[in-house]
């Protein structure tokens, strides 16, 4: 008896049958944007079809320059491109598997000087002003469509995805915010709609009917003046019955507000949309598959939501970057091997706004896997691992993948390192996955484990390794600021590892990535965050159902703060700048939500029992005491490295890796990273 009945249930289309329920969601990783990377895309796409994936999607192809997410974004528009995708497309049925290409024309989104929209509105996460299009323009552009599509036949692909929400063109069209037009392409929504329509129609003649189609379709806009319900439920009737396949969940616009994938939004927080939206297009006799997605990132979570009719499929993306195999071990009953994707965004979606090629945190294999291949050694060799943080773990559970001997020294008792802060934020639970899934690696892999063993010079040498490999992290950086006797002055592995009591008004000093973590564990009472309990993450972002008001946003309602936290630090400017490029936004915005004071531009002066004594600028001017009954030091880190000199005089080979090596800078992505690359090379 399969533990995951409706998930793997195979899904009939009438003209082919997808083996289970999972869609690989589509994700721009980078590969599409040029011409060299097509034989990395069709290794990154053949490990996922392996790994038993259903469907998957590709990254948006433009259907023309006008639809480009920016310069010479990859296109779809000539046979020789179409030539181009075939390695894409064999590598894939070679392993059984089924690729769909995703059609992404940006509209007023794209960041270039050529884009279109229905009305010349400047959107604004775009510094480009687009071009209104005029009737012929819009032809061309369906043409464009049409083209894209029939050449994603002609290169092999099963299928296409129309794009059709998260605000892109298509979406621009759909809502009166965007498309002020007054002729047959705007005004009523059946005019406003006839784009996505008249699109699906003349894709499916094109194509032919044993060709999937899946269109994206924006359930819930999440900005104001965005789709009604009755909008959306009508158009997903309509592209249903001009031949779309199968229909796909779009929640929120680019430009929204709201979280929609970050890690702290809850586990299936939108599947009640396409739950709704499959209810209603029952009712109105459309039987197409409804594809459900944000957020699954387990196969309980996705049994689940398909076992209680959420709908028909569910759409796994970053999941199946962090482990291609999720389908295979879901199979084989071994969810707990998963490497579940913790949603921190980091190197999948940051890359992507960055112009770097994607991969993942957790598994930096992804969209890596010619380059980064984990071959069976020849020679076994003996190593020692010290530290069990990311790096530690990264490094002994690779080595020991390619058959070393390897022995891992960890000073406390469990695994993780300074993963086990990170998961006690509010909003930051996922992260101890990583952890479990490490836990099962070091077992399957054969590590010897040594937890409560700190690691000396003399028993790493009694061990006779070939190398060690020193992953013994980072301590948290003294600022020493001036403080006077018995003031209350805390650093943040007190608080986060220890739980040294705090009082009810915080000064933090130091504002990265642990300041804002620290501030958010600080504002949020124990035991009440958000990403636990949808309702009150809902009410805490001003989600509201689209079936009562336009658009699903309402004024946010959060929970009041636990506490009253300022955070410093010495750069002027605003707060959080290095935090990630699309998640900083988040956690800026929950700690105004939670009446975080943020201060820049400080010298920190004194600290005494009543509070953080500062001045501004280089002047040190306007003294001011920032009272408070606690200070806690988030100042940064410094790497902890003390047994590399006297290994190295003990003639052993020795390797830094993670915050041992740099602690500037530092994040777990670096970490495992360099973990994993040098048990590669060694
Ligand atoms: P560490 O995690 O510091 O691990 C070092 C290990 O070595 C420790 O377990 C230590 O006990 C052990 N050790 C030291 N000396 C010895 C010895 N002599 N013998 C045996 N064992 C020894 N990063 C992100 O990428 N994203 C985030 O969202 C994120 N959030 C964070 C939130 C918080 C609150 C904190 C504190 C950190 C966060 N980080 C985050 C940073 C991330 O956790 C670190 O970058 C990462 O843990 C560094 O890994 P490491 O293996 O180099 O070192
Ligand atoms: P960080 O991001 O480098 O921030 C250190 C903070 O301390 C800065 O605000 C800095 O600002 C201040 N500071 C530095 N030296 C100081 C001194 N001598 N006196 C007073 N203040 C000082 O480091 P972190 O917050 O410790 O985080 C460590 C790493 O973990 C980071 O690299 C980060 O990437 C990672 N992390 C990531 C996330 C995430 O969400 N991605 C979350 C947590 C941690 P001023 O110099 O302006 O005062
Ligand atoms: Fe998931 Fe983070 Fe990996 Fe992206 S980088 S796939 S969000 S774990």
């Amino acid at each position: 008896m399969s533990p995951y009945p409706h998930l793997l249930a195979p899904l009939d289309l009438g003209f082919t049958t997808l083996p289970n329920r999972v869609l690989m969601g589509s994700m721009h990783t980078g590969l599409e944007d040029g011409r060299k990377h097509f034989s990395a895309m069709a290794a990154y796409f053949a490990e996922r079809a392996r790994g038993g994936v259903g469907l998957m999607v590709t990254g948006g192809f433009a259907p023309n320059i006008e639809g480009w997410a920016k310069p010479f974004a990859g296109t779809l528009a000539t046979h020789g491109a179409a030539r181009r995708h075939r390695e894409v497309t064999d590598a894939v049925h070679a392993e059984g598997g089924k690729i769909a290409l995703q059609i992404l024309h940006t509209g007023r989104y794209g960041y270039h000087p050529l884009c279109v929209a229905p009305s010349r509105i400047q959107s604004p996460i775009s510094p480009f002003t687009p071009r209104e299009l005029s009737a012929r323009g819009i032809e061309r552009q369906i043409r464009a469509f049409v083209r894209c599509a029939a050449l994603a036949r002609e290169a092999g692909y099963d299928g296409a995805e129309v794009m059709g929400s998260e605000g892109y063109f298509i979406n621009q069209f759909l809502v009166a915010h965007t498309n002020h037009r007054s002729d047959d392409w705007g005004g009523s929504y059946a005019n406003r709609m006839r784009l996505a329509l008249e699109i699906v129609q003349r894709v499916r003649e094109a194509v032919g009917p044993d060709f999937i189609l899946i269109y994206r379709l924006s359930m819930l806009d999440l900005i104001p003046d965005g789709s009604s319900w009755d909008e959306a439920v009508q158009l997903g009737e309509a592209v249903a019955k001009a031949g779309a396949t199968i229909l796909n969940t779009g929640i929120g616009w680019h430009e929204a507000r709201v979280p929609t994938i970050a890690t702290s939004v809850p586990r299936g927080a939108f599947a009640w949309v396409t739950r709704q939206m499959r209810e209603a297009l029952r009712a109105r006799g459309v039987t197409a598959p409804l594809v459900t997605s944000n957020r699954i990132n387990t196969p309980e979570v996705a049994e689940q939501l398909l076992a209680d009719g959420s709908a028909d499929m569910v759409s796994l993306a970053r999941p199946l970057l962090a482990d291609a195999d999720f389908v295979a071990k879901a199979r084989e009953g071994r969810a707990q091997d998963i490497n579940t994707c913790i949603a921190c965004n980091q190197a999948c979606l940051d890359h992507a706004f960055q112009s770097k090629i994607a991969s993942c945190l957790v598994n930096p294999r992804a969209a890596r896997e010619t380059e980064l291949v984990l071959r069976p050694t020849v020679r076994r060799k003996r190593y020692a691992v010290v530290g069990a943080g990311p790096a530690g773990l990264a490094a002994a559970t690779a080595l020991a993948e390619r058959g070393h001997e390897v022995d891992l020294y960890e000073a406390s008792g469990r695994i993780g390192g300074q993963f086990n802060m990170a998961c006690r934020i509010p909003g930051k639970e996922e992260f101890s996955e990583t952890l479990r899934y490490f836990g099962r690696r070091l077992d399957a892999t054969g590590v010897r484990l040594h937890l409560d063993t700190r690691a000396t010079p003399e028993v790493l040498a009694a061990l006779r390794p070939d190398g060690v490999i020193l992953a013994t992290g980072v301590t948290p950086r003294n600022p020493r600021i001036p403080t006077d006797e018995g003031a209350p002055v805390l650093s943040y592995v007190d608080v986060l590892m220890h739980g040294a009591p705090v009082g009810e008004r915080v000064a933090i000093v130091g504002a990265g990535g642990i300041g804002f973590d620290v501030a958010e564990f600080l504002v949020t009472a124990p035991g009440h965050s958000s990403t636990l309990d949808l309702p009150a993450w809902l009410a805490e972002w001003g989600v509201a159902n689209p079936v009562e008001v336009r658009g699903g946003v309402v004024p946010p309602r959060p929970a009041p703060p636990a506490r009253q936290v300022t955070l410093l630090q010495r750069k002027a400017g605003k707060l959080g700048k290095g935090l990630g490029k699309t998640t900083g936004w988040i956690h800026r915005a929950a700690l105004q939500m939670k009446r975080v004071e943020m201060i820049g531009g400080v010298n920190y002066e004194r600290i005494t029992r009543g509070g953080l004594f500062v001045t501004y600028g280089e002047g040190r001017k306007d003294g001011q005491l920032i009272e408070c009954d606690t200070v806690v030091l988030c100042a940064g880190q410094e790497p902890l490295r003390e047994l590399q000199a006297p290994l190295a005089e003990a003639g052993l080979a020795v390797h830094l890796i993670g915050g041992a090596d740099e602690a500037t800078e530092l994040d777990a992505k670096r970490a495992i990273d360099q973990g994993t690359r040098l048990a590669a090379a060694l």
